[in-house]
């Protein structure tokens, strides 16, 4: 076995979203707990994107850690055709009491959720023998790197080499806002004025991310947007897809971002949070309405779909700690924007400090830098370099600098985040 040093490249490991010729080397982990990461080279790294946005309550909880660990030690996995188990009895139960939405089709992770949407989406217009070809996604959009996935998402440099493999999509203006923002209205009128047209055409699914784009750069719209969103698409008879992989389990201070904005969602996919960040898993809620027109002895009619880890045992269980975590403390998630707001509204006044937006954990701003806006643009590594060394861990997409701590985060801690932006500003 190779042994790599604390700052040196793996030979045998391929990194995600990482062009080796241009980054630097990844750093060991060698354990993490709460909100902090600890290297080997010894030093502590506060965690302020939550490991991808998946680490919810803090790493290494004790609850979660026993959950997996019972759960090993009785049933670690079997296959969920012909069989069931109560662990993923109950996270149904659950998940379909606090989304409204009555069954539960589970996957592996958040691209897999979105595709089982579509999947479901598309295959609910067969089944009842209409023809209903349209998917519509909004500008910005990112659902996940999978092909239909990617096919829904914004076209971009990360798509590029595939585009002639993506299913055509229609594409509407996502009205993003911030602070002070006092054109925000005209530009929802625009959005809803194009999605109405685009609504002309029979659509088949209009899938969104609630309240909050993230990896298309933490991009927030306002609730009254959506619920003109959801009448549109009511109005059109297509259905409901809000993408909640990012929004789910309190990140937007609500249980989730659909539940804040009013909205009524007929498919909804999740992951990241489901598991507390602990475990992959995805899982697609349905409406009863959609799931019934799978049933009938005709053969066709099914959702021939599935995945070997489907259910997994140790995901449900930790899923169902983590939910346990969630409505023991319900106020970590549905207070944090308060924590937020004096730090961000003290940072707003810097003068590389650009259209500020909060939502529950989420606390994001562009930098008033030069370049082109996006994801290679070359101030985000130098905000990210800066306050590594000030022991905190951002990964800016592009110009786009957010917090999305776990909930354990400490008051200190959090200040320390600001902190170390702070400094990073000062030194652009
Ligand atoms: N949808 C959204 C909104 C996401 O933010 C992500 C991941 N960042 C995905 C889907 C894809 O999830 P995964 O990376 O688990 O496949």
């Amino acid at each position: 076995m190779t042994s790599a040093g604390p700052h040196t490249r793996h030979p045998n490991l391929w990194p995600p979203f990482t062009q080796l010729a241009r980054s630097e080397p990844p750093r060991r982990v060698s354990r993490a707990d709460g909100a902090l990461l600890h290297l080997e080279s010894g030093e502590p790294l506060i965690d302020a994107i939550s490991s991808w946005w998946v680490t919810l309550h803090g790493h290494a909880h004790p609850d979660l850690a026993a959950a997996v660990h019972d759960q090993a030690r009785t049933l670690e996995q079997v296959i969920f055709a012909d069989f069931t188990h109560a662990p993923a009895e109950r996270l149904a139960e659950r998940l379909s009491a606090i989304t409204g939405l009555q069954r539960l089709f589970f996957s592996d992770n958040g691209s897999t959720a979105v595709e089982v949407a579509l999947k479901i989406a598309c295959q609910w217009w067969a089944n009842r023998g209409e023809a209903r070809h349209q998917i519509v996604a909004f500008d910005g959009a990112y659902h996940g790197d999978t092909f239909g996935a990617m096919a829904v998402g914004e076209r971009n440099l990360f798509s590029a080499p595939f585009e002639d493999k993506l299913f055509p999509v229609a594409r509407v203006p996502w009205p993003a806002t911030w602070w002070d923002d006092d054109a925000v209205e005209a530009r929802e009128a625009e959005a809803l004025a194009v999605l109405s047209r685009t609504l002309e055409t029979p659509t088949a699914a209009v899938i969104l991310e609630p309240l909050l784009q993230g990896a298309g750069g933490m991009a927030v719209v306002r609730p009254q947007f959506l619920k003109a969103v959801q009448r549109l698409v009511h109005d059109a008879g297509a259905l409901l897809i809000a993408d909640e992989v990012l929004t789910g389990f309190g990140r937007c201070g609500d249980w989730f971002a659909s539940r804040r904005a009013g909205l009524q969602p007929d498919l909804m996919a999740l992951s990241k949070g489901l598991t507390g960040g602990c475990l992959p898993m995805g899982v697609t809620m349905a409406s009863e309405r959609i799931f019934s027109a799978f049933i009938g002895s005709d053969p066709s009619l099914t959702l021939w779909h599935g995945h070997s880890f489907t259910a997994n045992p140790l995901g449900c269980a930790v899923a169902n700690a983590s939910l346990d975590l969630l409505e023991a403390e319900p106020q970590r998630f549905l207070g944090f924007e308060a924590r937020h707001r004096p730090h961000l509204q003290a940072l707003s006044r810097h003068p590389r400090v650009d259209h500020c937006r909060l939502i529950g954990t989420l606390a994001a701003f562009d930098l008033a830098v030069e370049g082109t806006a996006g994801y290679l643009n070359p101030a985000g590594p130098t905000v990210k370099r800066i306050a590594m060394e000030a022991g905190v861990f951002l990964r800016p997409l592009g110009q786009v600098v957010y917090l999305l701590p776990p909930l354990c985060i400490t008051d200190a801690q959090l200040e320390q985040c600001y902190a170390a932006i702070g400094k990073a500003l000062d030194q652009l």
